[in-house]
């Protein structure tokens, strides 16, 4: 079972605590974008085997949205923090780095 950790208030649970969101970090494109970054935008979805970043809501708890970095095939969580922030933290990028090296994930490595 995957075990997350909510940045914002700190508690550890099973993910049936939590609710998932989709793929973070994901660029938005709005009014006056061409057909194909629109496109891109709605349906174009990474699926990796391996290092993945995604939305995560903590439902019975704070409410609060988060990301974390996980690997979706042995479901080892790197690291969780604030939805707000624009690019995985150092911290956790290393600790990927370190279990994976040479990975990529979009322009994060
Ligand atoms: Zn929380």
């Amino acid at each position: 079972m995957l075990i997350l950790t909510c940045p914002s208030c700190g508690v550890t649970g099973e993910e049936t605590e939590f609710h998932a969101g989709g793929e973070a970090h994901i660029k938005r494109f709005g009014p006056g974008s061409d057909d194909d970054q629109f496109h891109s935008y709605l349906f174009a979805k990474e699926n990796p085997k391996g290092v993945h970043f995604e939305r995560w809501r903590h439902n019975n708890g704070c409410g609060k949205w988060f990301h974390a970095a996980r690997d979706t095939m042995t479901l080892e969580v790197f690291g969780t923090y604030p939805a707000q922030t624009l690019e995985p933290p150092k911290q956790i990028r290393d600790k990927i780095t370190a279990k994976h090296p040479g990975w990529k994930w979009r322009e994060f490595s």
